[in-house]
């Protein structure tokens, strides 16, 4: 079952238009042994750029699968699956590792840049997650400043007491947390104010119009107000052009992660991207 080719002629495979079950079934199992092997699922990485200076700030982690038969895909079409299923775990799991062995990789190499993963609702639920985490930083060796972790309003109100444990205990243990896609979905103010988190990401969706649609930029600048009166670092997601940034910089937004500024990218060409910005002036501020 494969979809129109994307824009690198890759064919795509969308189980999102395959209402085979047997079809999912089976993908599913490929995904289980994906997870066991070691070169199938691998993580891109995509700078956060400070606005301010210019300079990478971070790096967030977007998985992807190259399934042996139907090629790259992208998470949109399995991660949904796999959070349906307990296959979400052992695949974060995963991810978690690859992505603490690479910061401490970089750290190690002289590049100390913090690395975001992205969490699902079934690691909130699961009290002993931090301590899961503590652990895998204890066996890398990264230090906990270089470890961020992304999770959306939704996944706290599957059942916000339970998740706001977990979120506490990772917080108390100085891991910085991230909230990512705000404005989608049901946003409580009540709950954002409760997270112990340092950082806000405002959704591509309306940071993308923002220059076009009045309602947009107008929610984009009380986002930034919102974050920065709750003290939190506010992020802008999907910047992909010029006018974008700027418009952001003039908001006060503090970083910007986007095509425009880098795409997600395997290590060693975020290494030679990294060589690259060092020697440029910060990038237009
Ligand atoms: P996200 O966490 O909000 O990640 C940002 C997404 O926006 C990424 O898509 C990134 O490639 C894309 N993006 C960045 N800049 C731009 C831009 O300028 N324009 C546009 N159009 N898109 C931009 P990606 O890599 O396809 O990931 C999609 C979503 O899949 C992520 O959204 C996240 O929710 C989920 N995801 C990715 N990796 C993981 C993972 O390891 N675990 C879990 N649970 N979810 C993941
Ligand atoms: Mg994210
Ligand atoms: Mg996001
Ligand atoms: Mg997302």
């Amino acid at each position: 079952h494969l979809a129109a080719a994307d824009a690198t002629g890759v064919q795509q495979y969308d189980p999102a238009h395959d209402t085979n079950a047997a079809h999912r079934l089976e993908l599913l199992g490929d995904l289980r042994r994906a997870i066991g092997a070691d070169d199938q699922i691998i993580l891109h990485y995509q700078p956060k750029i400070d606005l301010v200076t210019g300079r990478p700030a971070g790096v967030e982690a977007l998985v992807r699968w190259n399934h042996p038969v139907k090629g790259r895909m992208a998470p949109d079409t399995f991660i949904p699956m796999a959070e349906s299923t307990s296959l979400i775990r052992p695949l974060t799991d995963h991810v978690l590792q690859i992505a603490a062995r690479q910061a401490r990789q970089w750290q190690q190499g002289g590049t100390p840049i913090p690395v975001a993963v992205n969490l699902s609702t079934r690691c909130l639920l699961d009290p002993h997650f931090a301590d899961h985490v503590f652990d895998l930083l204890q066996r890398t060796g990264l230090p906990v400043e270089l470890l961020e972790l992304e999770v959306t309003e939704s996944m706290v109100m599957a059942d916000p007491d339970r998740a706001l444990a977990v979120l506490r205990a990772l917080h108390d243990g100085g891991i910085r947390l991230s909230v990512d896609d705000f404005g989608t979905g049901h946003s409580s103010m009540t709950y954002l104010q409760r997270l112990p988190v340092q950082e806000l990401k405002i959704d591509r969706s309306f940071v993308q119009q923002m220059t076009d649609v009045d309602g947009d930029a107008v929610l984009v600048r009380t986002a930034i107000t919102l974050g920065h009166n709750l003290g939190l670092s506010v992020v802008a997601e999907g910047i992909e052009d010029e006018e974008t940034a700027a418009a952001l910089r003039e908001l006060g937004c503090d970083i910007a992660q986007g095509y425009h500024f880098a795409r997600p990218m395997p290590a060693d060409e975020f290494d030679r991207w990294l060589a690259g910005t060092a020697v440029q002036p910060p990038v237009r501020c």
